[in-house]
């Protein structure tokens, strides 16, 4: 028997922390998923023994450049930029580009962290990685961002290519900034090539790519009420975030019959007890792309709304919470706050928007709990789409995609099922997601060899 067998837990978290000094949010994604890997391997001691959930938790590489523009007003502006590759065991690098002022190495190795596993759980050919840099987006000029873009591109092309890594958009970088990426690239290397996904419907973009994030939370959501008996129709639901995901999965929950009463931005929260509508959303969406900024002016429109600043929506009594914002915007007493206020379901639209003793509270007050590596995999799986697409010189019909996306959300919740239902008849869908997550990537890399 070898010594790594008897590696406990606390023992492999205190070697992530030493390694990863400093870098929380990268601790906290990955003993959130050692716990239930660590349960999974006790009796299969192969995976201890090839050390894969340590290899798995040491990104492949990590990538970190400076990027130098100049503003509107001819100053010299420094930034970081990164690119994490976490795993490619079953296909290549592959998850979104971030443009955040938080941005740092730890969010997003944690972030790169994650995306391996939810690749693996769509069933694509996918690895995980993520990008992106501590670049402040909002009130930058048309311009600036096109100088930016630029010039993170300049430095990236080098680590990236369509069959080893392959970025998208996440927070503050959506097709506008895919498009000056994507041409920078172009021009460097002079290939036309699906080297990014999110791009423009005119120039390789899938159909369903910008919808697929928010509509594919709803459907995960769908399944986890229909496997309890239980309905989307007629349940209030409290979001956070106005962004892509969050406005989206808005839509598709209301089109299931659920009455959507909250919704969010970083100034605030919106809480409008009429409900929104398409039109409301769209309202929301158009001053968002317009840059102006705080939701406060909803209510100058929409008079029965009322607007909280600075405040989370988690104290609005609802059936279904849905952070779908950024991580930690969901903690142990707002869990508490939910519970209290007879939540059925909270299913994460963002990236680890729970903190894990919310988590906790949730598990075991036996809420249904559907995680972010789960619910939001529909994003990167459309993105999986347009890679093929590309690759076969081709472009799928909406009806096609959408179609493809609801079996692919379908198949992801049979996934977790099969190591989620507890002995209570609880389904732990955060358990099932990151063993099914693990159990793909881990055989990849014992047939690989050390
Ligand atoms: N940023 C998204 C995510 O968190 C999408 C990544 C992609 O499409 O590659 O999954």
């Amino acid at each position: 028997m070898s010594v790594t067998q008897h590696v406990d837990i606390e023992q492999f978290m205190q070697g992530v922390v030493s390694r990863n000094p400093g870098e929380v949010e990268f601790h906290q994604a990955v003993y959130e998923v050692a716990v239930d890997i660590f349960d999974f391997i006790r009796d299969k001691p192969v995976y201890h023994e090839a050390q894969i959930l340590r290899r798995i938790a040491e990104p492949d590489r990590v990538v970190s450049f400076r990027v130098c523009w100049e503003d509107d007003a001819g100053n010299v502006r420094v930034q970081r930029g990164y690119r994490v590759q976490n795993n490619n065991s079953i296909g290549p690098y592959k998850g979104g580009l971030r443009f955040h002022k938080s941005v740092n190495q730890s969010i997003l190795k944690f972030l790169a962290f994650e995306q391996t596993f939810k690749n693996s759980l769509t069933g694509l050919p996918m690895g995980g990685g993520k990008g992106g840099s501590d670049f402040n987006p909002k009130g930058k000029s048309d311009r600036e961002i096109m100088r930016f873009c630029q010039s993170f591109m300049t430095e990236l092309y080098r680590h990236v290519g369509e069959d080893t890594d392959i970025p998208a958009g996440d927070i503050g970088v959506g097709a506008r900034e895919i498009g000056y990426m994507f041409g920078q690239y172009k021009r460097i290397t002079n290939r036309y090539v699906g080297v990014l996904t999110g791009k423009g419907l005119e120039w390789g973009g899938s159909l369903v790519r910008k919808e697929s994030t928010g509509y594919g939370v709803v459907y995960f959501l769908d399944h986890m009420f229909k496997q309890d008996k239980d309905t989307i129709d007629g349940k209030v639901v409290a979001i956070s975030g106005a962004g892509n995901v969050a406005t989206h999965a808005a839509e598709k929950a209301i089109q299931l019959g659920a009455k959507v009463v909250t919704m969010s931005d970083s100034t605030g929260f919106v809480h409008d007890p009429d409900g929104f509508s398409h039109e409301k959303i769209q309202w929301i969406v158009d001053q968002k792309s317009q840059g102006r900024g705080s939701l406060a002016s909803y209510t100058e429109v929409y008079s029965a709304a009322r607007f909280h600043a600075g405040e989370r929506p988690w104290s609005v009594s609802c059936d279904v919470a849905m952070p779908c914002a950024t991580q930690n915007e969901l903690n142990q007493d707002e869990a508490k706050v939910l519970l209290k206020n007879g939540v059925k379901a909270v299913v994460e639209g963002a990236n680890m928007p729970c903190s894990n003793d919310a988590i906790a509270v949730l598990r075991s007050a036996r809420v249904l709990f559907g995680p972010a590596k789960a619910a939001n995999a529909g994003g990167v799986a459309v993105s999986g789409l347009e890679m093929s697409q590309n690759s076969m010189r081709i472009s799928l019909k909406e009806e096609e995609l959408q179609g493809m996306l609801r079996e692919i959300m379908g198949n992801i919740h049979k996934n977790c099922l099969e190591f989620a239902v507890q002995d209570d008849g609880y389904v732990d869908y955060a358990k099932g997601a990151n063993i099914a997550g693990f159990k793909k990537v881990a055989n990849a890399m014992l047939a690989f060899g050390i």
